[in-house]
């Protein structure tokens, strides 16, 4: 039993905008990769029979023999079921019962969570989290996820929706989130929320870098663009990475004063601004947490990039293994 909770695992890191299917084995080390475009307005069908067939050849590339299936996905997962319930980036898709569709068509054990869940579990196992029992992860990217590390083990909550701390309400009657509610953490600090500041901010910054990088296509300015621009000093790019890192840091306030963590990792794209965004966060966060839990709290960046989600769902599919799951 042991020998095949440590063998090699396909996983699949499935966001909005793509999806890489792996083969990660017992140590960590990823076999085989692939990276997809998800197409996520094609719905759930077209992508799955896609989702299978990137599996199958990530498993052909590695050459191996895989004991399991584990998805990491960015949606509402109802982790007894196997059901995607929703998921605010991913059109249609409600309540899907991708594990079962998987282990029709593969016939081995498949898993299913959260794709920040995966990362967490990733970060805690094999990067900035080592050794660190209480912490909460945080992926701030097109949309903003969250997980939970306590005691040294992955809290989902009895459905695996727990910690969706992108959808805490941070400004009342804010800006509409992705999930149709508004003032969400997401709709404030996410690269969505960058992008769309940006677009309200260029028509009066003509002579701004981020101007002149968009090319005059206002509204495809991305927050990508922006974090490049900040990073080259342009004053209206760094006033839009401080204002959303200051959103962030009123999150991450009401983090450290209900869970006294001693980490929080922050990943996903908007990260790649580093301190930049890290440290008006930092002091937004001292603003409104006590002194206690503010001072004890590390806020780092993560330390697997891209990799974390996969790597952690493979970490999911061993936990599980063990369990006789
Ligand atoms: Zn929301």
């Amino acid at each position: 039993l042991a020998s095949r909770s440590d063998g090699p695992v396909a996983v699949v890191d499935l966001g909005g905008t793509k999806f890489i299917a792996a083969v990660v084995d017992g140590g960590g080390k990823i076999l085989s990769r692939l990276y997809c475009p998800t197409l996520s307005s094609e719905g759930p069908e077209k992508i799955i029979a896609r989702l299978s067939e990137s599996i199958r050849q990530a498993i052909d590339k590695s050459g191996e023999k895989v004991v399991a299936v584990s998805i990491a996905a960015a949606a509402i997962i109802d982790i007894k079921k196997g059901l995607i319930t929703e998921a605010p980036n991913l059109p249609r898709w409600i309540n899907v019962p991708l594990r079962d569709m998987l282990h029709e068509e593969f016939r081995m054990p498949v898993h299913l969570l959260n794709d920040a869940s995966a990362a967490a579990l990733g970060e805690h196992a094999l990067g900035a989290g080592r050794g660190i029992d209480n912490l909460i992860y945080m992926t701030v990217s097109t949309g903003i996820g969250g997980s939970l590390i306590i005691n040294g083990e992955l809290y989902q909550g009895p459905d695996g929706s727990a910690a969706e701390i992108g959808h805490t309400i941070i400004q009342i009657n804010g800006p509409k989130c992705a999930c149709g509610r508004f003032g969400c953490l997401e709709s404030l600090a996410s690269g969505t929320a960058i992008a769309r500041m940006a677009r309200q901010k260029l028509p009066s910054h003509k002579s701004s870098l981020l101007y002149k990088m968009a090319g005059g296509k206002i509204k495809g300015v991305t927050a990508e663009q922006v974090t490049v621009a900040a990073k080259k000093g342009d004053r209206l790019a760094l006033s839009i990475v401080e204002e959303a890192a200051g959103y962030l840091g009123i999150g991450l306030g009401n983090l450290v004063n209900i869970f006294n963590p001693q980490m929080i990792i922050i990943g996903g794209g908007v990260s790649e601004n580093g301190n930049m965004l890290l440290v008006p966060a930092r002091r937004a966060m001292k603003k409104i947490a006590f002194r206690l839990p503010a001072r004890t709290v590390r806020i780092v960046r993560a330390g697997l990039g891209a990799n974390a989600g996969m790597l952690g769902a493979a970490v999911y599919a061993r936990l599980q293994g063990r369990l006789g799951k």
